[in-house]
């Protein structure tokens, strides 16, 4: 079994696409490191937690063999890995705990712009590039087709161009690489973003107490997104007609206020444009500020 260890150590992408959305989230849950951001280990200050500056790649493994207890990782280079892991009949090591909400992409089927789709079946014999081959071995199989997969670890959407492969299942998000090697999306195989991915089973250490820990922050951020305190002040006889115009918040609070006017709060959903103040305003809103909510426990 691994060992215990009393701090928890977190992998997350030393550059790239996610390495910075992961530190600021975790920098947002409340952890410190020392300055070392060239170095392999962040040793934290603030709490017992370690962060691994790594490859992407690697972090599934970190996982696997206990070096690292969670990491930020795309749910498709985890689910490719996962699924690499059950084709060669090893057990589950690693689970996605929460989706962080950056990262989005598709792994997509795209072929060239000038083929009529019809659907998967027409892939049967033809030769397909991809950096993902066992989640593409799945959805083949699931579909019933019979295709050769050609793995390659990187510029997946020049080999059609080069003759290596008739088509290509890659990561999209924009679409402007695929159209710029004349590739049309077609089929979704994988709709991923970043997760917080952890052990496939529980810790029984001092580690599990500062993952729950730092789990419930998490939700904490997420649950506060988006979310923006609404404070004004109106005339009594206005307030009902206040209330219809904020259908989407939760019921008006109100407090005492100075003379005739009552003082009001709420929490919104969502954006609160410019044009929606103007319009509560008219209606007989005073004193409107809209407050960004930091932190939340429940
Ligand atoms: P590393 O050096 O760590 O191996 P990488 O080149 O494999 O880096 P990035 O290109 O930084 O990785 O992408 C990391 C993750 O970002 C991807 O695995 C995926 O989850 C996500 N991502 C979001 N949009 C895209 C996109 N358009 N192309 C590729 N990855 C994307
Ligand atoms: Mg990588």
């Amino acid at each position: 079994s691994a060992p215990t260890r009393d701090r928890l150590r977190i992998a997350i992408q030393k550059s790239g696409r996610l390495a910075d959305p992961a530190r600021s989230l975790l920098a947002a849950c409340g952890l410190s490191w020392r300055q070392s951001r060239d170095k392999l280990f962040c040793f934290g200050e603030s709490l017992p937690v370690d962060l691994l500056l790594v490859r992407d790649d690697d972090i599934p493994g970190l996982i696997a063999d206990g070096v690292c207890d969670l990491g930020v990782v795309g749910l498709n280079e985890l689910d490719e890995q996962a699924k690499a892991r059950r084709q060669l009949g090893l057990a589950d090591a690693y689970q996605p705990l929460r989706g962080l909400g950056f990262g989005q992409c598709r792994l997509m089927i795209a072929v060239p712009e000038e083929w009529d789709w019809q659907g998967p079946a027409q892939l049967a014999g033809r030769r397909i590039a991809t950096s993902y081959p066992a989640i593409l071995a799945a959805w083949l199989k699931d579909k019933g087709v019979d295709a050769q997969v050609v793995e390659l670890s990187g510029s997946v959407e020049i080999a059609p161009k080069l003759g290596t492969a008739d088509l290509i299942c890659d990561l999209v998000s924009s679409g402007a690489t695929l159209a710029a090697n004349q590739l049309k999306p077609v089929e979704t195989l994988l709709d991923s973003e970043a997760v917080l991915a952890g052990p496939a089973h529980a810790l029984d250490d001092a580690r599990a107490g500062l993952m729950a820990m730092l789990l419930r922050r998490l939700d904490g951020l997420s649950r506060v997104q988006d979310r923006k305190l609404l404070m004004f002040s109106a005339a009594e006889e206005r307030v009902d007609e206040l209330a219809r115009l904020l259908p989407d918040a939760e019921p008006l609070l109100r407090l005492p206020g100075n003379g005739g006017a009552v003082r009001l709060q709420t929490m919104c959903n969502g954006a609160l444009s410019w044009q929606r103040l103007e319009e509560l305003e008219r209606a007989g809103a005073q004193g409107l500020m809209v407050l960004a909510v930091e932190k939340s426990l429940a």
